[in-house]
């Protein structure tokens, strides 16, 4: 029987750089891409971090490099995207997930600061890691760019305001990379997690945590991080070539739920 399916759902040997990948939902998204094959670029600004998680990669028997790096620093991403490509000969797929959250209401002192730091980790740095990445992404015959954003991208809680700003950003930069950037070869996809058991969510107490996702998870509890990086693995496949722009709700019906 002749074969009608001709497109690939491997990663194997492509570049992929993943930003927060020292820990949650960065790490698992560097070793599942290294699981499938991929060589990934390990990137984070604790250098203790990325090097452990490119040693338990490379242990595992997976192809990894740790970068240390600052995404909110315009310098160290340049400095990065070409070190990376000098290492790997090339960058096919770019994860921007390093993201971080200042909580506090809008009155507070240090609003001001706070702003910033969010905004230039969470929205800022991702703009920059793509323009750097662009022409490398480019020659790349599947180039794929996937940026994390938040159910916090689609709707919003109180004393969060800068992070909410920030993840309905990285969906609106999606969709405009997306239109602008379809006709060049590379595509531009949207993951929005809901809540997952991570650093950022660890403060929490397990006690609330078990209270909220029983009262508006569909699901009744929180997702892993390796359950958003097979979501983000999606996306970055060459067989992906006709999603773009999408935004995708990785977050147990959180969203959905009315009741
Ligand atoms: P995490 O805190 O476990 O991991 C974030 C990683 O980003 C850390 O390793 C941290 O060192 C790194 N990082 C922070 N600032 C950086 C910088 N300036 N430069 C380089 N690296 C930096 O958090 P996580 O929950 O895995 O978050 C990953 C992404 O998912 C973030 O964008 C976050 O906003 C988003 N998100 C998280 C949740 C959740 O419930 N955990 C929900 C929705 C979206």
């Amino acid at each position: 029987m002749p074969r009608l399916s001709k497109l690939s759902r491997s990663i194997d040997g492509r570049v992929a750089l993943v930003t927060g990948a020292a820990s949650g939902m960065g790490r698992a998204t560097a070793h599942l891409f290294a699981d499938e094959g991929a060589r990934v670029a390990v990137v984070d600004i604790v250098p203790d971090g990325a090097d452990a998680v490119a040693k338990e990669i490379s242990e595992a028997g997976g192809q990894a490099r740790a970068w240390t790096a600052d995404v909110s620093s315009l310098e160290e991403i340049e400095g990065l995207v070409r070190e990376v490509v000098e290492a790997f000969g090339g960058l096919d797929i770019l994860v921007n997930n390093a993201g971080i959250n200042r909580p506090g209401p809008v009155d507070a002192e240090d609003y001001e600061e706070a702003w910033s730091a969010v905004l230039e980790v969470n929205l800022t740095a991702h703009v920059r890691l793509i323009r750097a990445a662009l022409p490398h992404l480019e020659a790349s015959d599947a180039g794929r760019v996937i940026n994390i954003s938040s159910t916090e991208g689609v709707g919003a809680q109180p004393f969060v305001s800068a992070y909410t700003a920030a993840k309905h950003g990285v969906i609106g930069l999606t969709r405009a990379m997306a239109v602008e950037l379809g006709r060049r070869g590379v595509t531009f996809n949207c993951v929005c997690p809901g809540p997952i058991q991570t650093a950022m969510t660890a403060p929490i107490p397990d006690a609330a945590k078990e209270k909220f996702a029983r009262r508006r998870v569909p699901l009744g509890r929180y997702g892993d991080p390796e359950e958003v990086a097979h979501a983000t693995l999606g996306f970055a496949l060459p067989a992906a070539s006709y999603m773009n722009g999408a935004v995708l709700l990785v977050d147990g019906g959180l969203s959905i739920q009315n009741s």
